[in-house]
Protein backbone atom coordinates (compact mmCIF):
# COMPACT_ATOMS: atom_id res chain seq x y z
CA UNK A 1 0.00 0.00 0.00
CA UNK A 2 1.70 3.31 -0.85
CA UNK A 3 1.59 6.09 1.46
CA UNK A 4 -1.42 8.67 1.69
CA UNK A 5 1.05 11.73 2.39
CA UNK A 6 2.84 10.96 -1.00
CA UNK A 7 -0.59 9.90 -2.51
CA UNK A 8 -2.30 13.11 -1.58
CA UNK A 9 -0.11 15.67 -2.49
CA UNK A 10 0.22 13.80 -6.21
CA UNK A 11 -3.19 13.45 -6.59
CA UNK A 12 -4.36 17.16 -5.69
CA UNK A 13 -6.28 15.89 -2.61
CA UNK A 14 -5.06 17.55 0.49
CA UNK A 15 -1.88 19.18 1.69
CA UNK A 16 -0.63 21.73 4.57
CA UNK A 17 1.49 24.74 4.77
CA UNK A 18 3.63 25.69 7.75
CA UNK A 19 1.59 28.91 8.61
CA UNK A 20 -1.48 26.53 9.21
CA UNK A 21 0.83 24.22 11.46
CA UNK A 22 1.58 20.48 11.71
CA UNK A 23 -1.53 18.57 12.24
CA UNK A 24 -3.92 21.04 10.49
CA UNK A 25 -4.18 19.88 6.77
CA UNK A 26 -6.64 21.67 4.22
CA UNK A 27 -8.65 19.83 1.73
CA UNK A 28 -7.68 20.69 -1.91
CA UNK A 29 -10.84 20.80 -4.18
CA UNK A 30 -10.81 16.77 -5.28
CA UNK A 31 -10.24 16.00 -1.52
CA UNK A 32 -12.94 18.33 -0.57
CA UNK A 33 -15.11 16.65 -2.91
CA UNK A 34 -14.24 12.94 -1.84
CA UNK A 35 -15.22 14.19 1.95
CA UNK A 36 -18.03 15.87 1.00
CA UNK A 37 -19.34 13.12 -0.90
CA UNK A 38 -18.54 10.55 2.62
CA UNK A 39 -20.13 13.21 5.01
CA UNK A 40 -23.53 12.99 2.43
CA UNK A 41 -23.18 9.20 2.09
CA UNK A 42 -23.36 8.76 5.85
CA UNK A 43 -26.25 11.65 6.90
CA UNK A 44 -28.24 9.41 4.17
CA UNK A 45 -27.57 6.30 5.71
CA UNK A 46 -28.15 7.50 9.14
CA UNK A 47 -31.53 9.73 8.05
CA UNK A 48 -32.68 6.34 7.28
CA UNK A 49 -31.46 4.12 10.15
CA UNK A 50 -33.36 6.89 11.90
CA UNK A 51 -31.05 9.53 12.94
CA UNK A 52 -31.59 13.25 13.75
CA UNK A 53 -28.73 15.46 12.74
CA UNK A 54 -27.64 18.47 14.92
CA UNK A 55 -24.66 21.31 14.99
CA UNK A 56 -23.29 22.60 17.40
CA UNK A 57 -19.98 24.67 18.36
CA UNK A 58 -16.59 23.45 18.69
CA UNK A 59 -15.81 25.26 21.97
CA UNK A 60 -17.39 24.71 25.53
CA UNK A 61 -17.11 26.27 28.98
CA UNK A 62 -14.36 24.13 30.72
CA UNK A 63 -17.23 23.70 33.56
CA UNK A 64 -19.06 21.36 30.82
CA UNK A 65 -15.83 19.29 30.70
CA UNK A 66 -15.58 19.20 33.96
CA UNK A 67 -19.05 17.41 34.19
CA UNK A 68 -18.55 15.42 31.71
CA UNK A 69 -15.13 14.50 33.58
CA UNK A 70 -12.80 15.27 30.37
CA UNK A 71 -11.07 17.55 32.50
CA UNK A 72 -9.65 15.29 35.11
CA UNK A 73 -9.23 11.81 32.99
CA UNK A 74 -9.19 13.55 29.41
CA UNK A 75 -7.04 17.13 29.89
CA UNK A 76 -3.59 16.04 28.63
CA UNK A 77 -5.17 15.44 25.07
CA UNK A 78 -6.68 18.91 25.53
CA UNK A 79 -5.79 22.47 24.73
CA UNK A 80 -5.53 24.38 27.12
CA UNK A 81 -8.05 26.73 27.88
CA UNK A 82 -8.65 30.35 26.56
CA UNK A 83 -9.14 33.19 29.02
CA UNK A 84 -12.50 35.05 27.88
CA UNK A 85 -13.89 37.68 29.88
CA UNK A 86 -13.31 35.83 33.07
CA UNK A 87 -14.00 32.71 31.84
CA UNK A 88 -12.20 30.12 30.52
CA UNK A 89 -13.06 28.00 27.54
CA UNK A 90 -11.51 25.30 25.86
CA UNK A 91 -11.66 23.71 21.75
CA UNK A 92 -13.84 20.18 22.70
CA UNK A 93 -12.30 16.96 22.67
CA UNK A 94 -15.54 15.05 21.97
CA UNK A 95 -18.72 16.20 21.01
CA UNK A 96 -20.43 14.01 23.78
CA UNK A 97 -20.80 16.51 26.55
CA UNK A 98 -22.57 19.13 24.08
CA UNK A 99 -24.88 15.82 22.76
CA UNK A 100 -25.69 15.44 26.07
CA UNK A 101 -27.08 18.89 26.89
CA UNK A 102 -29.43 19.07 23.78
CA UNK A 103 -30.86 15.87 25.07
CA UNK A 104 -31.32 17.46 28.52
CA UNK A 105 -32.78 21.02 27.01
CA UNK A 106 -36.29 19.17 26.17
CA UNK A 107 -38.13 16.88 28.56
CA UNK A 108 -38.15 13.06 26.84
CA UNK A 109 -40.98 10.42 27.55
CA UNK A 110 -39.95 7.02 27.49
CA UNK A 111 -42.02 6.64 23.51
CA UNK A 112 -39.48 9.17 21.93
CA UNK A 113 -36.57 6.77 22.84
CA UNK A 114 -34.23 5.44 21.23
CA UNK A 115 -33.43 9.05 20.49
CA UNK A 116 -30.46 9.55 18.36
CA UNK A 117 -28.46 12.41 17.35
CA UNK A 118 -26.09 12.35 14.79
CA UNK A 119 -23.33 14.90 13.95
CA UNK A 120 -20.90 15.37 11.58
CA UNK A 121 -18.74 17.69 13.69
CA UNK A 122 -15.08 19.23 14.59
CA UNK A 123 -12.81 18.37 17.98
CA UNK A 124 -9.71 18.70 18.85
CA UNK A 125 -6.94 17.07 19.99
CA UNK A 126 -3.18 18.19 21.37
CA UNK A 127 -1.74 15.67 19.45
CA UNK A 128 2.17 17.03 20.07
CA UNK A 129 3.51 14.94 17.05
CA UNK A 130 1.00 16.16 14.39
CA UNK A 131 2.73 15.45 11.31
CA UNK A 132 2.91 18.17 8.26
CA UNK A 133 1.33 16.33 5.48
CA UNK A 134 -0.99 13.66 7.01
CA UNK A 135 -4.36 13.14 7.92
CA UNK A 136 -3.79 10.54 10.16
CA UNK A 137 -2.62 12.70 13.69
CA UNK A 138 -4.15 15.68 12.83
CA UNK A 139 -5.15 17.80 15.73
CA UNK A 140 -8.42 19.13 14.70
CA UNK A 141 -10.60 15.76 13.82
CA UNK A 142 -13.80 15.62 11.85
CA UNK A 143 -15.97 13.11 13.44
CA UNK A 144 -18.44 11.29 12.28
CA UNK A 145 -20.66 10.98 15.57
CA UNK A 146 -23.66 10.13 16.99
CA UNK A 147 -25.02 9.26 20.66
CA UNK A 148 -27.91 7.32 21.01
CA UNK A 149 -30.23 7.83 24.37
CA UNK A 150 -32.13 4.91 25.24
CA UNK A 151 -33.73 2.28 27.85
CA UNK A 152 -31.32 -0.13 28.95
CA UNK A 153 -33.00 -3.01 27.64
CA UNK A 154 -32.41 -0.85 23.84
CA UNK A 155 -28.92 -0.69 24.17
CA UNK A 156 -28.66 -4.11 22.85
CA UNK A 157 -30.11 -3.35 19.98
CA UNK A 158 -29.00 0.07 19.15
CA UNK A 159 -25.13 -1.46 19.32
CA UNK A 160 -26.03 -4.48 16.72
CA UNK A 161 -27.71 -1.78 14.70
CA UNK A 162 -24.95 0.42 14.88
CA UNK A 163 -22.45 -2.49 13.87
CA UNK A 164 -24.95 -3.47 10.96
CA UNK A 165 -24.02 0.32 9.50
CA UNK A 166 -20.52 -0.04 10.23
CA UNK A 167 -20.57 -3.42 7.99
CA UNK A 168 -22.49 -2.00 5.18
CA UNK A 169 -20.20 1.39 5.35
CA UNK A 170 -16.98 -1.06 4.95
CA UNK A 171 -18.84 -2.91 1.52
CA UNK A 172 -19.46 0.29 0.17
CA UNK A 173 -15.75 1.86 0.67
CA UNK A 174 -14.51 -1.78 -0.02
CA UNK A 175 -12.48 -1.09 3.42
CA UNK A 176 -11.58 -4.40 4.87
CA UNK A 177 -10.88 -4.28 9.30
CA UNK A 178 -8.07 -6.19 10.60
CA UNK A 179 -10.13 -7.32 13.36
CA UNK A 180 -12.86 -6.11 15.87
CA UNK A 181 -11.48 -5.28 19.19
CA UNK A 182 -13.46 -5.65 22.91
CA UNK A 183 -12.02 -2.49 24.90
CA UNK A 184 -11.60 -2.72 28.79
CA UNK A 185 -9.96 -0.93 31.02
CA UNK A 186 -6.95 -1.22 32.21
CA UNK A 187 -4.87 -0.28 35.17
CA UNK A 188 -4.57 2.87 36.67
CA UNK A 189 -6.34 5.95 37.44
CA UNK A 190 -7.60 7.08 33.85
CA UNK A 191 -10.63 5.41 34.09
CA UNK A 192 -14.26 6.08 36.01
CA UNK A 193 -14.45 4.01 39.40
CA UNK A 194 -17.56 1.72 39.66
CA UNK A 195 -16.92 -1.54 38.81
CA UNK A 196 -20.89 -2.49 38.69
CA UNK A 197 -21.03 -0.12 35.41
CA UNK A 198 -17.94 -1.86 34.04
CA UNK A 199 -19.48 -5.24 33.88
CA UNK A 200 -23.38 -4.59 32.95
CA UNK A 201 -21.95 -2.32 30.31
CA UNK A 202 -19.01 -5.32 28.97
CA UNK A 203 -21.94 -7.82 29.31
CA UNK A 204 -23.89 -6.31 26.53
CA UNK A 205 -21.45 -5.38 23.50
CA UNK A 206 -19.81 -9.06 23.97
CA UNK A 207 -23.32 -10.19 24.18
CA UNK A 208 -23.46 -7.56 20.66
CA UNK A 209 -20.33 -9.17 19.63
CA UNK A 210 -21.07 -13.35 20.17
CA UNK A 211 -24.46 -12.58 17.83
CA UNK A 212 -22.59 -11.05 15.05
CA UNK A 213 -20.66 -13.93 14.56
CA UNK A 214 -17.31 -12.03 14.12
CA UNK A 215 -14.37 -12.94 15.84
CA UNK A 216 -12.51 -10.12 18.44
CA UNK A 217 -10.41 -9.84 21.10
CA UNK A 218 -11.07 -8.47 24.39
CA UNK A 219 -8.06 -5.88 25.01
CA UNK A 220 -7.40 -4.19 28.19
CA UNK A 221 -6.85 -0.87 28.96
CA UNK A 222 -8.21 0.54 25.15
CA UNK A 223 -11.66 1.16 26.70
CA UNK A 224 -12.92 5.10 26.96
CA UNK A 225 -12.85 6.66 30.37
CA UNK A 226 -16.12 6.18 30.96
CA UNK A 227 -17.25 2.75 29.53
CA UNK A 228 -16.33 -0.30 27.44
CA UNK A 229 -16.14 -0.34 23.49
CA UNK A 230 -16.48 -2.09 20.61
CA UNK A 231 -13.53 -0.93 17.96
CA UNK A 232 -13.26 -1.35 14.43
CA UNK A 233 -9.30 -2.05 13.87
CA UNK A 234 -7.60 -0.87 10.75
CA UNK A 235 -4.17 -1.23 9.47
CA UNK A 236 -2.04 1.17 7.60
CA UNK A 237 0.28 1.25 4.76
CA UNK A 238 3.17 0.76 7.20
CA UNK A 239 0.99 -2.27 8.99
CA UNK A 240 0.15 0.10 11.60
CA UNK A 241 -3.38 -0.70 13.65
CA UNK A 242 -5.75 2.12 14.11
CA UNK A 243 -9.27 2.30 15.09
CA UNK A 244 -12.07 3.96 12.97
CA UNK A 245 -14.99 3.10 13.87
CA UNK A 246 -16.34 3.16 17.71
CA UNK A 247 -19.89 1.86 19.55
CA UNK A 248 -19.71 2.60 22.72
CA UNK A 249 -21.80 2.11 26.10
CA UNK A 250 -21.90 4.45 28.79
CA UNK A 251 -23.66 4.60 31.98
CA UNK A 252 -21.74 7.41 33.39
CA UNK A 253 -22.25 10.79 31.48
CA UNK A 254 -26.20 10.34 32.00
CA UNK A 255 -25.49 10.82 35.53
CA UNK A 256 -23.16 13.19 35.31
CA UNK A 257 -25.52 15.25 33.35
CA UNK A 258 -28.34 14.22 35.37
CA UNK A 259 -30.41 12.65 32.30
CA UNK A 260 -33.98 11.64 32.69
CA UNK A 261 -37.06 10.51 30.48
CA UNK A 262 -40.48 9.81 31.82
CA UNK A 263 -41.56 6.11 31.83
CA UNK A 264 -44.63 4.45 31.53
CA UNK A 265 -44.87 4.87 35.60
CA UNK A 266 -44.79 8.95 35.48
CA UNK A 267 -41.65 8.07 37.01
CA UNK A 268 -37.94 9.74 36.02
CA UNK A 269 -35.71 7.09 34.92
CA UNK A 270 -32.29 7.67 33.54
CA UNK A 271 -31.36 6.54 29.69
CA UNK A 272 -27.76 4.88 28.89
CA UNK A 273 -25.88 6.38 26.11
CA UNK A 274 -24.69 4.62 23.33
CA UNK A 275 -21.99 6.43 21.52
CA UNK A 276 -21.06 5.64 17.80
CA UNK A 277 -19.21 6.21 14.78
CA UNK A 278 -19.71 4.89 11.32
CA UNK A 279 -16.78 5.76 9.82
CA UNK A 280 -14.71 7.50 12.65
CA UNK A 281 -12.45 10.24 11.70
CA UNK A 282 -13.13 12.01 8.34
CA UNK A 283 -9.52 12.09 8.21
CA UNK A 284 -8.36 8.59 9.42
CA UNK A 285 -11.14 6.99 7.14
CA UNK A 286 -9.89 8.88 3.61
CA UNK A 287 -6.68 8.65 4.62
CA UNK A 288 -7.24 4.60 4.60
CA UNK A 289 -9.23 4.90 1.28
CA UNK A 290 -6.47 6.53 -0.24
CA UNK A 291 -4.11 4.31 0.93
CA UNK A 292 -6.26 1.22 0.07
CA UNK A 293 -7.41 2.14 -3.61
CA UNK A 294 -4.09 3.46 -4.65
CA UNK A 295 -6.42 6.90 -5.83
CA UNK A 296 -8.62 4.68 -6.72
CA UNK A 297 -11.82 4.99 -5.60
CA UNK A 298 -14.96 3.33 -5.73
CA UNK A 299 -17.04 5.14 -8.65
CA UNK A 300 -19.49 7.02 -6.73
CA UNK A 301 -16.37 8.00 -3.87
CA UNK A 302 -14.13 9.51 -7.21
CA UNK A 303 -13.11 12.97 -7.28
CA UNK A 304 -13.94 12.95 -11.21
CA UNK A 305 -16.53 10.30 -11.97
CA UNK A 306 -16.39 10.64 -16.09
CA UNK A 307 -13.85 12.12 -17.99
CA UNK A 308 -14.87 13.22 -21.63
CA UNK A 309 -12.27 12.66 -24.33
CA UNK A 310 -13.06 14.45 -27.71
CA UNK A 311 -10.55 13.03 -30.42
CA UNK A 312 -10.13 16.17 -32.17
CA UNK A 313 -11.42 19.83 -31.46
CA UNK A 314 -14.10 19.19 -33.14
CA UNK A 315 -15.86 17.50 -30.78
CA UNK A 316 -14.79 19.45 -28.17
CA UNK A 317 -18.49 20.97 -28.31
CA UNK A 318 -20.62 17.93 -28.06
CA UNK A 319 -18.48 16.78 -25.30
CA UNK A 320 -18.79 20.04 -23.18
CA UNK A 321 -22.68 18.97 -23.77
CA UNK A 322 -21.88 15.31 -22.51
CA UNK A 323 -20.25 16.83 -19.37
CA UNK A 324 -23.26 19.46 -19.02
CA UNK A 325 -25.41 16.23 -19.13
CA UNK A 326 -23.30 14.56 -16.22
CA UNK A 327 -23.38 17.88 -14.60
CA UNK A 328 -27.35 17.19 -14.61
CA UNK A 329 -27.22 13.94 -13.28
CA UNK A 330 -25.44 14.75 -10.05
CA UNK A 331 -22.24 13.61 -11.64
CA UNK A 332 -18.71 15.07 -11.21
CA UNK A 333 -17.45 15.04 -14.81
CA UNK A 334 -14.65 17.17 -17.00
CA UNK A 335 -13.46 17.32 -20.55
CA UNK A 336 -9.90 17.02 -21.50
CA UNK A 337 -9.46 18.65 -24.50
CA UNK A 338 -6.80 17.48 -27.13
CA UNK A 339 -4.33 20.77 -26.41
CA UNK A 340 -3.92 18.39 -23.18
CA UNK A 341 -2.12 15.66 -25.71
CA UNK A 342 -2.80 12.10 -27.54
CA UNK A 343 -5.75 10.68 -26.78
CA UNK A 344 -3.44 7.60 -25.12
CA UNK A 345 -2.09 10.21 -23.01
CA UNK A 346 -4.54 11.96 -22.06
CA UNK A 347 -6.12 8.32 -20.86
CA UNK A 348 -3.02 7.74 -19.12
CA UNK A 349 -3.57 11.00 -17.22
CA UNK A 350 -7.04 10.17 -16.13
CA UNK A 351 -6.23 6.32 -15.18
CA UNK A 352 -8.12 6.98 -12.04
CA UNK A 353 -11.04 8.20 -13.43
CA UNK A 354 -13.67 5.43 -13.31
CA UNK A 355 -15.40 6.12 -16.48
CA UNK A 356 -13.62 7.33 -19.86
CA UNK A 357 -15.88 8.57 -22.40
CA UNK A 358 -13.95 8.90 -25.83
CA UNK A 359 -16.03 10.69 -28.18
CA UNK A 360 -15.50 10.95 -32.28
CA UNK A 361 -16.95 12.01 -35.31
CA UNK A 362 -18.63 8.54 -35.55
CA UNK A 363 -20.08 8.92 -31.80
CA UNK A 364 -21.18 12.15 -32.46
CA UNK A 365 -23.54 11.68 -35.23
CA UNK A 366 -25.56 8.77 -33.52
CA UNK A 367 -25.34 10.50 -30.30
CA UNK A 368 -23.46 8.18 -28.55
CA UNK A 369 -19.72 7.26 -26.60
CA UNK A 370 -17.62 4.94 -26.85
CA UNK A 371 -16.62 3.47 -23.19
CA UNK A 372 -13.56 2.48 -21.48
CA UNK A 373 -13.22 1.60 -17.94
CA UNK A 374 -10.91 2.20 -15.90
CA UNK A 375 -9.82 -1.33 -15.23
CA UNK A 376 -8.77 -1.48 -18.83
CA UNK A 377 -12.14 -2.73 -19.93
CA UNK A 378 -13.73 -1.11 -23.08
CA UNK A 379 -17.60 -1.53 -23.60
CA UNK A 380 -19.22 -1.62 -27.46
CA UNK A 381 -20.67 2.15 -27.94
CA UNK A 382 -23.14 3.12 -26.03
CA UNK A 383 -26.08 5.60 -26.33
CA UNK A 384 -25.15 9.15 -24.37
CA UNK A 385 -28.47 8.67 -22.30
CA UNK A 386 -28.05 4.76 -21.30
CA UNK A 387 -24.44 5.63 -20.42
CA UNK A 388 -25.81 8.25 -17.93
CA UNK A 389 -28.42 6.22 -16.41
CA UNK A 390 -26.36 2.91 -16.11
CA UNK A 391 -23.47 5.30 -14.28
CA UNK A 392 -26.02 7.16 -12.22
CA UNK A 393 -27.16 3.95 -11.00
CA UNK A 394 -24.15 2.12 -10.09
CA UNK A 395 -23.12 5.28 -8.30
CA UNK A 396 -26.58 5.50 -6.52
CA UNK A 397 -25.76 1.85 -5.82
CA UNK A 398 -22.80 2.69 -3.30
CA UNK A 399 -21.23 -0.22 -4.23
CA UNK A 400 -17.36 -1.02 -5.54
CA UNK A 401 -18.66 -2.41 -8.84
CA UNK A 402 -17.14 -0.52 -12.03
CA UNK A 403 -19.55 -1.84 -14.01
CA UNK A 404 -22.89 -3.80 -14.17
CA UNK A 405 -22.07 -7.02 -16.80
CA UNK A 406 -25.25 -8.47 -15.96
CA UNK A 407 -27.39 -5.91 -17.96
CA UNK A 408 -24.66 -5.29 -20.65
CA UNK A 409 -25.51 -6.89 -24.52
ZN1 LIG B 1 -19.47 10.43 22.51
Amino acid sequence: MPDHRRLGRELDLFDSDPLMGAGLPYWLPDGAAVRHTLEEYIRGVERRAGYQHVYSPVLGKRELYEISGHWSHYSEDMFPPMDLGGEQVVLRPSLCPHHALIYRSRSHSYRELPLRIAELGTMYRSELSGVLGGLTRVRAIQLNDAHIFCTLDQVADEARAALDLIRAAYAALGIEPVRYRLSLPGEGGKYVVDPAMWQRAAAVLTEVLDQAGVPYESVAGEAAFYGPKIDVQIADSAGREATLSTVQVDFYQPERFDLHYVGPDGAKHRPVMVHRSVIGSVERAVAHLVEKHGGAFPAWLAPTQVVVLPISDAELPPAAALVERCLDQGLRARVVGPEHGSLGARIRVARLVPYQAVVGAKETAADQVAVRLRDGRRLDPLPSGEFLARVRALVDAHGTDLWDDQTQE
